[in-house]
């Protein structure tokens, strides 16, 4: 049997982003194929809602390290609480969701625990008793796989969208797993004073929400003609996303670009217009549930991926699926 934790990312005032649902997923995933049960770790303060959500899903336990001086995410104070909780517990895997919160302190942490780390995992296998860890390298283009190499822990990040959110098993109506407090959680070592956040952009669109996206690539032909997507967008309750180089044209802001040098997304629905379909940007939204390609060559690599795939003029596709929508929603 294999004890596998997971620490889940907490936003600020304790939601749980996609992203740690996906973490915790993949740590049942593992669990489920080396025997034994997941367990989840949260860090933060006044998390006892927070612990009663993610308690509901089908763990060992929930652990809670809940203490004012984890309000604000600092690397020493996370890795101050949860280098001697490993260290006393020795779980075989920790699961991290690969966020720019986990590069700045797992490695750290590894290096504390004498961890052995493999980052941006996109999946495992198992082959003759030895684990396999799939991660890209060279922007997307090709697939390692890598294992880690003698004894102890071993610490994975999961790269977002590689493993489904909805894959996370919950338990029945009444069913609970028991709550915990993380053993020594007295923080030390917060050596960042957090003066305030800040929302990038402001009033501007955090995609990795989305659960449809209507993206845009050069296909479209210009800022003058974004009409037919903006009406589809609406018509489907969808947030407007693009391809870099209609973000480097100026057709769309920066915080809507997918891919690579952008965000990465899962919607459940990823319709893509006018994208051909690079590595840069498939890296950004392949894990999507189900994934539209409307593109007029049919020889475009987008419809590798796509799950459903128009060859088409977006001009024309686009109005006549917004009529769709329109129409079946009455
Ligand atoms: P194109 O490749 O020009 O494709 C346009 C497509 O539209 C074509 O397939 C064409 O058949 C189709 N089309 C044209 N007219 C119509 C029409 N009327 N109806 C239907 N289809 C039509 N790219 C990203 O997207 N995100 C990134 O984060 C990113 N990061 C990068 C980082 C690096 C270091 C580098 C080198 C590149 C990066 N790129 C990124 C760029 C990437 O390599 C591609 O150039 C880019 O994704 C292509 O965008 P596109 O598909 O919109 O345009």
């Amino acid at each position: 049997m294999a004890k596998i934790w997971v620490v889940l990312q907490l936003r600020e005032g304790g939601q749980v982003p996609r992203i740690s649902w996906e973490a915790l997923a993949a740590g049942q995933k593992l669990a489920a194929a080396l025997g034994g049960k997941a367990e989840a770790v949260l860090l933060g303060s006044g998390l006892d809602s927070v612990a009663g959500e993610v308690a509901k899903n089908d763990l060992g336990a929930v652990h809670v390290a809940d203490h004012e001086a984890l309000r604000g995410y600092t690397p020493g104070a996370y890795v101050g609480v949860l280098a001697p909780a490993i260290q006393a517990a020795k779980p075989d895997y920790v699961v991290f969701p690969h966020t720019y919160q986990s590069v700045d302190y797992v490695p750290r942490l590894a290096q504390s625990v004498d961890a052995g780390l493999i980052t941006d995992a996109t999946g495992f296998e198992q082959t003759g008793g030895e684990l396999l860890w799939k991660r890209p390298v060279l922007g997307g283009k090709l697939q390692a796989k890598v294992r880690v190499k003698g004894e102890g822990v071993v610490f994975v990040s999961v790269q977002a969208g590689s493993f489904p959110a909805d894959s996370v098993v919950k338990l029945g109506e009444e069913g609970e797993s028991s709550v915990q407090a993380l053993g020594g959680t007295d923080p030390v070592g917060a050596d960042r004073e957090i003066l305030g956040y800040e929302e990038v952009g402001g009033d501007q669109v955090d995609l990795t929400k989305a659960d449809v996206i209507v993206a845009v690539g050069r296909g479209v032909g210009g800022a003058d003609k974004m009409g037919v997507v903006e009406d589809l967008a609406k018509a489907l309750g969808a947030e407007i996303a693009a391809s870099r180089p209609v973000i480097d044209n100026g057709w769309l802001p920066r915080d809507r670009q997918i891919g690579s040098s952008g965000q990465t997304v899962a919607p459940k629905l990823y319709l893509a217009a006018g994208i051909s379909g690079a590595i840069q940007h498939l890296v950004g939204m392949k894990g999507s549930s189900v994934i539209v390609a409307i593109n007029k060559d049919p020889g475009a690599p987008i419809f590798n991926v796509a799950h459903y795939g128009i060859v088409g003029d977006l001009h024309e596709v686009l109005p006549a699926l917004t009529e769709a929508v329109k129409a079946a929603k009455g």
